[in-house]
């Protein structure tokens, strides 16, 4: 089941103006999903004309009603042109607003936890471990809701909100993404959460917002937003994070991390241990690396404070169920292993597969990298101390994608590098990598996703 309402309802909730309804029959118009995409829609369901960046809603209207919409919601601007469909059409100021204020309605009607993610990064990660480790807890026949992919902005979290059930979810798992201040305190007042967790504080995309004070105060509106019986989930060892936290939260906080916080842990061979009053506990770690440890004890920290028993996910949480290109480990013929981090690159997410690539034991250790994007005029500097850290922890071989910005990492490691190899193309990379690896070697490869590195993991598996 998705969002059900009269037309009635639809009406009140969205404050809209109606062309084309009969105020008596009105309410006996039973609206069975709300709908965005008129390619999905089916029929019963409302249709809202939403305006994205590459495209215009109002545009798929007769497309909708074709396919059995009850009636659409369009805004004033578009309003004359589809008064004479002869279907009930809720004109209102802003489409996105109504679709938001829809979903925030349908969220109020489930009175189960809801569990809010943002924070620079590890917010897709972060949310799979949650709902995997929920999903120990639910009822028989009852799911865990959570976001889809990474849909993590105004469209996708109000589509997610839409689509809980509530007669067969128990929790539901909402990521938060932003690009920009107000973003988040937006989601958060469509969400309603009662968890609210913020990962870290970073520099991913710092080239929108300038500083990672303002990261931080964009971040803390997720608390600003929470009610205050919730519960605010923060990363430990962020002291930005906890300083902005407190200025605008004064509700519970359970903090966690590695050597630090409430939820205190220490990962040994990949293994998680955590004290908690007179007991220990320990958990196999379903991903490598510190920065998943402590997505994991985000999790933990959730369990905390919805009073669920830790005991139930030491025997193993449910499948993780996270897109390509994170943590992913290929396991090549001649003793070669890939670390996939392609899906995307920030500073932070950069240094962590980095740490990650140096703990592998192997012969040599190669990173593949490319630009991280959006970083506006710290780009240079934050590309050139990836080059330090690279030279700190002792990697042999840099391979970049010259490109201006990814230059950088070559220059910070120093002359350090037994390996530092800047080339023009994909192509270039993976005839060089054919070339140069050999057994023993382990190859992280990592950049922003719209350098396309995927392509090159792709081209080297298939022919090494
Ligand atoms: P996006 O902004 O694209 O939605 P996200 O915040 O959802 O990103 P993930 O997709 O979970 O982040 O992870 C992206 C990358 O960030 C991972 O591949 C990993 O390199 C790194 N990463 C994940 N968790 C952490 C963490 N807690 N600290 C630092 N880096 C992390
Ligand atoms: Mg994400």
């Amino acid at each position: 089941m998705t969002c059900t309402c009269t037309i009635s309802q639809a009406i009140a909730i969205t404050s809209a103006t109606v062309a084309h309804i009969e105020p008596s029959t009105q309410n006996q118009i039973i609206i069975q999903g709300i709908v965005s995409d008129s390619r999905k829609i089916v029929a019963g369901q409302l249709f809202v004309a939403l305006v994205g960046e590459n495209f215009d809603g109002h545009g798929f209207v007769a497309a909708a009603i074709a396919k059995g919409a009850v009636a659409a919601i369009v805004s004033q601007a578009w309003a004359a042109q589809f008064i004479n469909l002869g279907l009930p059409i809720l004109i209102v100021e802003n489409t996105l607003t109504a679709y938001q204020d829809l979903a925030r309605w349908w969220r109020s009607q489930f009175d189960r936890p809801v569990v809010a993610i943002t924070g620079s990064v590890g917010k897709t990660t972060t949310k799979e471990i949650i709902a995997s480790m929920l999903s120990c807890y639910v009822q028989p026949e009852h799911r865990v809701h959570k976001s889809q992919a990474n849909h993590n902005n105004d469209i996708g979290v109000a589509q997610t909100l839409l689509a809980l059930d509530p007669a067969h979810n128990d929790f539901a798992v909402v990521e938060m993404g932003m690009r920009g201040l107000g973003e988040i305190a937006r989601l958060a007042r469509t969400a309603l959460p009662t968890v609210s967790v913020i990962t870290n504080v970073g520099t991913a995309h710092i080239g929108r917002l300038s500083s990672r004070e303002a990261i931080a105060i964009a971040k803390c509106e997720l608390l600003a937003e929470t009610p205050l019986e919730g519960t605010a989930i923060l990363n430990a060892g962020n002291p930005l994070l906890q300083e902005t936290a407190q200025n605008v939260w004064q509700g519970k906080t359970i903090t966690y991390g590695l050597g630090i916080g409430d939820i205190n842990g220490t990962l040994i061979d990949n293994q998680l241990h955590v004290q908690s009053q007179g007991q220990q506990y320990v958990w196999q770690m379903p991903l490598p690396g510190e920065h998943n440890a402590l997505n994991f004890l985000a999790g933990l920290a959730v369990l905390k404070a919805l009073n669920l028993d830790w005991q139930v996910t030491t025997q193993g949480i449910g499948k993780l169920d996270l897109p390509f290109g994170r943590a992913q480990i290929y396991d090549l013929p001649k003793d070669v292993v890939i670390l996939d981090e392609t899906y995307n690159a920030s500073p932070e997410g950069m240094l962590a597969a980095l740490h990650q690539l140096a703990k592998m034991p192997a012969q040599r250790h190669w990173a593949v990298l490319g630009t991280m994007k959006e970083l506006g005029e710290m780009s240079s500097q934050l590309h050139y101390q990836i080059g330090e850290t690279i030279s700190k922890l002792g990697i042999e071989a840099a391979v970049v994608l010259a490109d201006g910005e990814a230059d950088a990492i070559l220059q910070g490691a120093n002359g350090s590098l037994k390996y530092a190899i800047a080339c023009q193309s994909h192509q270039e990379i993976t005839d060089t990598l054919l070339n140069q690896i050999r057994g023993g070697d382990r190859i992280l490869f990592k950049a922003s996703r719209s350098v396309g590195m995927d392509q090159v993991v792709q081209d080297f598996r298939q022919n090494w």
